[in-house]
């Protein structure tokens, strides 16, 4: 059977990641999570003391860009693909509240973006791949065989992400998460580089009332459909 790339983008905590590696376990595709790296890079300027009250040094992170090296590696046991920056595991770090609230004006950043997509493209050069962000089926593969666009309630997400936060123990309020997700739709969707938006031959899922099952099972006459 052929092999082809699939791009998942959409807004942000629709459930994106879950879904795209649901699907890659599903057809033995590899799976990467862009939205991790652009997280890796934002923890970097956290670590490296490149943010001050809430702006970044950017011309520092700029000289900066050549020392940041973000790789992924399959958990041993669970085969969950992990983020290592510099290399360090930091799948943990990477998902705080606090980083989610830095992390749309670190993507912004042309110089930040333009790095990345060569990375991104290079994991796709044996295809096989499932990938999800904001930009892959725009800007990164814009020749993906199958591209899905994937939204959902700003409500639904936020109370999503919040589950998502409590369960591993972190302390969260919903209206914070909510505003965070409004303010990083605002800034992904009105960025210069590459803004988040659905590519013309991508197709629509609204998950919002849809179970995992239902929507695996879409995803899968999709992929059927054009593998076959
Ligand atoms: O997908 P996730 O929410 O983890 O992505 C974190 C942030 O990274 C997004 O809010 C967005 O600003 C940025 N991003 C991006 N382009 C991608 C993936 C993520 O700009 N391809």
């Amino acid at each position: 059977m052929k092999k082809i790339i699939i791009a998942i983008d959409g807004f942000s905590s629709c459930g994106k990641s879950t879904m795209a590696k649901a699907l890659a376990r599903n057809i033995g595709y590899l799976y990467f999570d862009s939205g991790a790296m652009y997280r890796a890079v934002a923890l970097y300027c956290m670590q490296n003391g490149l943010i001050n009250d809430k702006k970044i040094d950017i011309e520092t992170l700029r000289n900066r860009m050549k020392d940041i090296h973000i790789t992924f590696e399959a958990d041993p046991e669970t085969k969950n693909s992990l983020t290592y920056l510099n290399g360090v595991n930091v799948e943990h770090e990477i998902r705080s509240l606090e980083v989610s609230q830095i992390v749309s004006q670190v993507a912004a950043l042309d110089f930040v973006r333009s790095e990345m997509i060569d990375q991104q493209r290079a994991m796709g050069e044996q295809k096989g791949i499932v990938m999800d962000g904001r930009d892959i089926g725009t800007t990164v593969f814009p020749n993906a065989e199958m591209k899905v666009f994937v939204t959902a309630s700003a409500e639904v997400r936020a109370q999503r992400r919040y589950d998502e936060l409590i369960a591993r123990g972190d302390d969260a309020k919903f209206q914070d998460i909510l505003d965070n997700v409004l303010q990083r739709d605002h800034i992904d969707q009105t960025r210069e580089v590459s803004p988040l938006k659905q590519a013309d031959d991508a197709i629509l899922l609204d998950n919002s009332d849809m179970t995992r099952e239902e929507q695996m099972e879409r995803l899968m006459e999709i992929f059927k459909n054009l593998t076959a």
